[in-house]
C-alpha cells in the first residue's frame, strides 16, 4: 500500500518529466504522497453570494452575482482601462481591467449575469473590483458555488500552467486513483470517540471539500491525527526515559535545611515551595529528571535552582547552571556565590572570557571535584569541561538556546545523566509547551513574591516626551534608577547605533548631571561589563541601552523602564523588558512610546502589555499573532514544521489529541493490540521521513 505513495510525481497522467522536476525543486514534491498532502493554504468561498450593499474592507474576496450594465473604454496608452458596471437589486460597482481588454470585451455581454470573483477596493466612497474572475452561473469548471481550494505555488510553476488551478487539476485526477489505496491511520476507537472522518473522506474533503461542514470536519480529522502522532511519540519517548535513563540519587538535604534556616533571605512563596519539592522528588527517585521550570520575570526561579543545587552539592555531586549571556552568567554568578559563601560550599565562573591560565585551574578543580557550583554561559558546553560528577544542570532562559544544546549538557557524564531543571522566563503556551516539551514534566511558579506592586504600564506618543521626562527627574530625585530601551534594527545595524546615540545626547541634554550609562552590541564583553556593573552600584542612574538587557538582569532599584519606538517589539520581547522592573519593592512603571501611526497589530501589542501583566497570557496572543516558529527559535529544526495544525490556532485539538494518546498508551504502551495496528503501520511509515526526535529531548 505505502508504495502507490511512493510513486513519482511525473508518472501522474498531466505531469511528466518537465513540471515533475519543477515540482521537485519548487514544491518538493516528488511522490504521489508528496503530492496529496499539498493540503490547500486556504479556500475561496464561493458558496456565498454577497450583495453588492453588503461589501466592506473586512470581506478578502468576494462572490457577486449581477447584471453587466455598461462598458467603457476609459483613458488612452499606459492608462486605458475597460471599466464595466455591474448591478444587482442592491447597488453597483466597477469592474476594471488594465489588461486584457479585448478578450473581456468580447466575453461580457450587457445586460448578461455573471458570478464575478475578486477583492473589492475602496476608493474615496465607492468601491471597484480590478481584474475579477468572471463566470457564468453553474459552470462547475471553473467556478460555481462551493469552496475553491487555493494551493500555494510559485511563479516558475505558473508558467507551466501549474498556478492554483492547474495544481487542483492535479489533485482532481490523483485523487481519482488514490482513494482506493489511502489507508486508515487510526484506530476504530479513537475515530468513534472524537467523532473522526475517516481518513479517506478527509483528504478528499480537505481538497474538494463540499461545503463548510465537511470542510471543518476533514481539516479536524487531520490536525488532530497530526498532533496525536506527535504526541504519541513524545509520551512513549517520555516513559522510555523514565523506564531506561537512570538519574544519580540525590538524597542529602542536610544542607538545604542549613541554608534555609540561617540565611535564606525571605520567605519563599508557596509556588516556589512547590516547585521545590517537585524537584526534590524527581531527584531523590534514581530516574533521571527532566524538568521544565516556567515562572514569570521576577518569580523567583533563581532561587529555586540554587536550593536545587544544594541539593545535589550536599549528596556529594557538582551543579552547573548555563545563563544565555555574559552578563547574566555573572550576575547569577555574583548571586549564588553571596550564597554558597555563606554555607561554605565553593563556586566557579566560566564564560567565553575567561583567560585561558584561569581556565586551567579552573578545569583541574572541576575535575577533582573541588569546585561545587560551576556558573557560566555555552562555554559550559566545550569539549574540555569535564566534570567531577555532575549531579544537575540547570539552563536558564531555555529559549535562547537549541535544543540541541541542552541534550549536549547531559552528556557531561558517562553512564548516569544529570537531572536537568529547565528555566524559563518566557511563559510558553501550553500548546507549545505540549508539543515542545511534552516529554518533559513542567513546573510553573504562578505567584510572585508577595510585596510586589503590579508594574504599571503606559503607553505614550513621542510628542508627550517633555512630560514623560519631567516624571523620570521625579523618579530620580527619588532615588529610582531608570532604563531606556532603543530597538535593534536588524537590517541595519548601522541605523540602530544612530538611533541610540542620537537617543542618548538628547536624553544627556534633558537630564543634565545625572550620570548616564549606555550599553549596546558595539561595545566590548568588558565595556558593556563595566557600564553594567556601574549601573548594578547605583552609581549611574540612567541606563541607555540597545535590547542586550533583556535577559535576566536584576537591579532591584531599577524602578522605571522605557521603551522607545515600543511598536518594533515583539510582545513577547516587550514583556521580558518590562520584567527588568518591578523587582524591588517600590511602584514601578514601564512607559511605551511610539509615534502616532500604528498598524493594527503594533495597536494590539501595545494594548496588551497596557492591559495585563500576565506573561502567560501574553504568550498566548504573542503566539497568535507570531506563530509559533519565532518565539522559540525552532523553525531551523523542522520540529514545528505542522502540515495542516496550527499551535496558534489549535491549541484545543492538540489537547484532545494528547489526551487520546496519553489513554491509547495507559492501556497498550507497547502497541500491541490488534486495534492499534493502524498507530503501529503510521508509525512505521513515519519513521523513514521523520526528523530525529531524540534530538530535542
Ligand atoms: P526570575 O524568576 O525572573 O529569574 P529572580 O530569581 O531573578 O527572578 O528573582 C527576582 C528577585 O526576587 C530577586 O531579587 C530575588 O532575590 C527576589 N526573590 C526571589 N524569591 C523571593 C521571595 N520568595 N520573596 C521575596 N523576594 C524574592
Ligand atoms: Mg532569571
Amino acid at each position: 500500500m505505502a508504495s502507490f505513495f511512493e510513486t513519482k510525481i511525473e508518472f501522474l497522467k498531466g505531469v511528466g518529466p518537465q513540471k515533475a522536476a519543477l515540482l521537485n525543486t519548487e514544491l518538493n514534491i516528488f511522490t504521489y504522497g508528496d503530492l496529496i498532502q499539498h493540503y490547500p493554504f486556504r479556500y475561496e468561498d464561493r458558496s456565498k453570494i454577497y450583495r453588492i450593499s453588503e461589501i466592506n474592507e473586512d470581506i478578502p474576496n468576494i462572490q457577486l452575482y449581477g447584471e453587466v450594465r455598461h462598458i467603457e473604454l476609459v483613458g488612452s496608452g499606459l492608462k486605458k482601462r475597460l471599466v464595466v458596471q455591474l448591478a444587482d437589486s442592491s447597488g453597483t460597482i466597477e469592474l476594471v481591467w488594465f489588461k486584457g481588454i479585448n478578450w473581456v470585451v468580447k466575453k461580457l455581454k450587457p445586460g448578461t449575469a455573471y458570478l464575478v470573483f475578486g477583492k473589492p477596493v475602496r476608493y474615496g466612497s465607492k468601491y471597484n473590483i480590478a481584474h475579477p474572475e468572471i463566470d457564468i452561473p453553474g459552470n462547475q469548471q471553473t467556478g460555481g458555488l462551493h469552496y475553491q481550494p487555493i494551493y500555494s505555488t510559485t511563479e516558475k510553476l505558473k508558467r507551466r500552467l501549474l498556478d492554483s488551478k492547474g495544481i487542483a487539476m492535479l489533485q482532481e485526477a490523483l485523487l481519482k486513483l488514490a482513494f482506493a489505496h489511502i489507508p486508515e491511520t487510526l484506530p476504530l476507537p479513537i475515530m468513534n470517540g472524537y467523532k473522526l472522518l475517516p481518513k479517506k473522506d478527509a483528504v478528499v474533503q480537505i481538497h474538494f471539500p463540499s461545503d463548510s461542514v465537511q470542510l471543518q470536519a476533514a481539516q479536524f480529522r487531520l490536525k488532530f491525527e497530526e498532533f496525536f502522532y506527535i504526541q504519541l511519540r513524545l509520551l512513549k519517548l517520555r516513559l522510555t526515559r523514565i523506564e531506561k535513563y537512570k538519574g544519580i540519587v540525590l538524597t542529602n538535604t542536610q544542607l538545604i535545611k542549613d541554608f534555609y534556616h540561617d540565611h535564606l533571605p525571605f520567605t519563599l512563596t508557596d509556588a516556589q515551595k512547590r516547585v521545590i519539592k517537585e524537584a526534590y522528588h524527581d531527584m531523590r527517585s534514581g530516574k533521571q529528571m527532566n524538568r521544565l521550570l516556567q515562572g514569570d520575570v521576577g518569580s523567583g526561579k533563581t532561587m529555586v535552582a540554587f536550593i536545587c543545587m544544594l541539593q545535589a552539592v550536599g549528596s556529594q555531586a557538582q551543579a552547573a547552571l548555563m545563563a544565555p549571556t555574559e552578563i547574566l552568567a555573572d550576575q547569577h554568578f555574583q548571586g549564588l556565590k553571596a550564597y554558597a559563601e555563606k554555607i561554605g560550599i565553593r563556586i566557579a565562573k566560566l564564560t567565553g572570557s575567561t583567560k585561558k591560565k584561569d581556565r586551567r585551574i579552573l578545569h583541574e578543580k572541576l575535575q577533582s571535584g573541588e569546585t561545587n557550583i560551576l556558573v557560566g554561559t555555552h562555554a559550559l558546553l566545550e569539549d574540555e569541561v569535564q566534570f567531577h560528577k555532575l549531579g544537575l544542570a540547570v539552563v536558564d532562559e531555555q529559549h535562547r538556546f537549541g535544543v540541541a544544546q541542552r541534550a549536549k549538557l547531559w552528556q557531561k557524564t558517562d553512564n548516569i545523566y544529570p537531572h536537568v531543571l529547565v528555566m524559563t522566563a518566557t511563559p510558553i503556551p501550553r500548546t507549545l509547551a505540549m508539543t515542545l516539551y511534552g516529554d518533559l514534566d513542567v513546573s510553573v511558579i504562578d505567584e510572585l513574591p508577595s510585596g510586589r506592586k503590579p508594574i504599571k504600564t503606559v503607553h505614550f506618543f513621542d510628542s508627550a516626551r517633555l512630560r514623560l521626562f519631567g516624571f523620570l527627574k521625579e523618579q530620580i530625585a527619588l532615588g529610582r534608577q531608570v532604563y531606556i530601551v532603543y530597538p535593534l534594527i536588524e537590517e541595519s545595524e548601522k541605523l540602530d547605533y544612530n538611533n541610540l546615540m542620537e537617543g542618548y545626547e538628547s536624553i544627556s541634554r534633558a537630564f543634565p548631571g545625572v550620570p548616564i550609562s549606555i550599553v549596546h552590541g558595539k561595545m566590548k564583553p568588558e565595556d558593556k561589563d563595566f557600564e553594567m556593573q556601574r549601573f548594578v552600584r547605583n552609581e549611574t542612574k540612567i541606563m541607555v541601552a540597545t535590547t542586550v538587557i533583556e535577559v535576566g538582569v536584576n537591579v532591584p532599584n531599577a524602578s522605571v523602564m522605557v521603551v522607545e519606538n515600543a511598536e518594533r517589539f515583539g510582545l513577547a520581547q516587550l514583556h521580558q523588558l518590562r520584567g527588568r522592573v518591578g523587582r524591588g519593592a517600590d511602584q514601578s512603571y514601564c512607559f511605551l512610546t511610539t509615534g502616532y501611526k500604528l498598524s493594527k497589530e503594533g495597536r494590539l501589542r501595545i494594548n496588551t502589555l497596557v492591559q495585563t501583566n500576565n506573561g502567560f497570557e501574553i504568550a498566548d496572543i504573542d503566539l497568535k499573532l507570531r506563530g509559533p516558529g519565532e518565539i522559540t527559535g525552532t523553525q531551523q529544526s523542522g520540529v514545528l514544521d505542522l502540515l495542516i495544525a496550527d499551535l496558534g490556532k489549535d491549541g484545543d485539538i492538540l489537547q484532545q489529541a494528547r489526551q487520546a494518546a496519553q489513554a491509547l498508551l495507559a492501556v497498550d504502551p507497547e502497541l500491541n493490540n490488534a486495534e492499534n495496528a493502524p498507530v503501529r503501520r503510521q508509525i512505521d511509515a513515519q519513521k523513514k521521513t521523520a526528523i530525529n526526535w531524540s534530538r530535542i529531548s
